[in-house]
């Protein structure tokens, strides 16, 4: 059995407050949430980062954007704007090793990041 967190959420033998599932995807809400909206868009199929990335994974990474994309006009921050993050490696922030783009809105985000 798998020991990543996230597959574990996509299997629901961890809780998690889905907003979004299809095919591909799996989307949750973040359990330390960063700002108002915190989701997080996860793949199905375990990828540890976009390190591990392969050509065939290239519409899979598409559809988390466009997936984020729909949750952002659903919570009502897509006027005002959003961020989307993909942490890469232990100098890029990642924490845990099953890729995810996190859906950060409803408040104003500082450039550069901290
Ligand atoms: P990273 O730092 O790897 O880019 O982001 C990992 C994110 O996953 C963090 O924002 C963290 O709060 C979130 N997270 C870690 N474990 C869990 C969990 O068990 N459930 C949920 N919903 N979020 C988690
Ligand atoms: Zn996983």
């Amino acid at each position: 059995m798998s020991e990543c967190i996230f597959c574990k959420i996509v299997a629901k033998e961890v809780e998690a407050k889905i907003v979004h599932e299809d095919p591909l995807c799996v989307a949750f809400s973040d359990v330390k949430p960063q700002a108002p909206v915190h989701v997080l868009v996860v793949p199905r199929k375990h990828v540890a980062s976009v390190n591990d990335l392969l050509p065939e994974d290239e519409p899979m990474v598409g559809h988390l954007v466009l997936v984020a994309q729909q949750i952002a006009l659903q919570r009502g921050i897509a006027g005002n704007g959003y961020r989307l993050v993909l942490n890469c490696g232990p100098m890029g922030g990642q924490s845990v090793d099953h890729l995810h783009l996190h859906l950060l809105g409803g408040r104003s985000m500082g450039w550069p990041p901290g």
